[in-house]
């Protein structure tokens, strides 16, 4: 899924997410909240209509930014008292206000309100974190279902059942992974998620959880690893039996002039591409790679044109979703 942070995946149209095919994309929940506010959003129709996307959204909880964007967090059993990363102003996120939010977005699929444990945790932290994880879990699942039906475009959608999925924490402690995992699934949530991890750990830790999560949640439902991760490693974990990633890798490595190619990672700002002739991606058939030259693209980052995080971002996420689409075939044929 590529990340749309604000009401957008940053530098790219939707009418060319279209074209590269994106099925479904991310929206912030914390930032969307903030600006222009959830209120907005649902007095113009939902985050659909607003940005004119037809096609899926998942929005996430908040959680994970309000932890990651906010020193000054307070967090009590009720919800999370944090300051705005904008202007500085007092806000409070419970579960059930995460839900109303996520549901005046009009989300498709929303993520139940999480503590994200930081890492490193000792267990007795990482304990904790699960602890209220999963209480917030169940007050997130009883307001979604009272309420889910209160999306802004009215009637005319309401076959289009939102889901809520819960969110599996537990830090770098397979044991308490596992019985977050075991617990939610109790709780019967259409589908689940990996979150607490690409926090910092090692990719041989993320790896580890991830193997050892899996196997405690339904292979019929959608299993969503959250923020992960290079091309080869959604690649890896899709084998696992993920079904669901999203990272921010392919965008904003984009706007750093980073590729991702079947030749490895291509560092566009460097001196030997000023005059190759050859595309960003020789074997690569998106619409930048057969257009443009790795000279174009080297000249567009370094004069700072606004195109260039245009093009780069187009060709990443057209190298992950063919990255994805080479894994379903591979699956389908096995
Ligand atoms: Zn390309």
């Amino acid at each position: 899924m590529p990340v749309g942070t604000a009401a957008s995946v940053k530098a790219v149209p939707q009418h060319l997410l279209e074209a590269l095919d994106a099925q479904i994309i991310l929206g912030n929940t914390y930032h969307l909240y903030l600006r222009p506010g959830h209120e907005l959003i649902r007095n113009l129709g939902g985050l659909h209509r607003f940005m004119s996307w037809p096609r899926p959204i998942l929005t996430d909880s908040g959680g994970f930014q309000v932890f990651s964007l906010n020193e000054l967090r307070k967090v009590t059993e009720n919800g999370v008292e944090f300051r705005s990363h904008l202007d500085g102003s007092s806000h409070f996120f419970s579960p059930e206000h995460s839900m109303e939010v996520q549901i005046a977005l009009g989300s498709d699929i929303a993520m139940a309100f999480d503590e994200c444990t930081e890492y490193p945790a000792d267990r007795t932290r990482a304990r904790h974190s699960l602890d209220i994880t999963l209480r917030w879990a169940m007050r997130s699942k009883q307001h979604f279902e009272a309420h889910k039906n209160e999306r802004p475009w009215g009637l005319e959608l309401a076959d289009q059942t939102p889901s809520l999925f819960g969110i599996v924490q537990g830090g770098m402690y397979l044991d308490l992974r596992r019985e977050c995992a075991e617990r939610l699934v109790e709780m019967d949530f259409p589908g689940y998620a990996i979150g607490g991890l690409s926090v910092g750990e090692p990719r041989e830790l993320t790896r580890e959880i991830i193997a050892e999560t899996l196997p405690h949640l339904p292979a019929d439902k959608p299993r969503y690893v959250m923020g992960v991760g290079y091309p080869d490693e959604i690649a890896e974990y899709a084998r696992m039996g993920v079904d669901m990633m999203d990272c921010v890798l392919p965008t904003r490595a984009a706007r750093h002039g980073l590729l991702f190619t079947s030749e490895g990672r291509v560092n566009i700002k460097n001196r030997k591409y000023a005059e190759d002739q050859n595309p960003p991606d020789p074997a690569c058939g998106c619409m930048v790679c057969a257009r443009y030259t790795r000279a174009y693209l080297r000249h567009l980052i370094t004069a700072q044109e606004p195109l260039a995080a245009v093009l780069n971002t187009l060709h990443n996420l057209a190298f992950y979703l063919d990255t994805m689409r080479r894994v379903r075939a591979e699956i389908e044929l096995s």
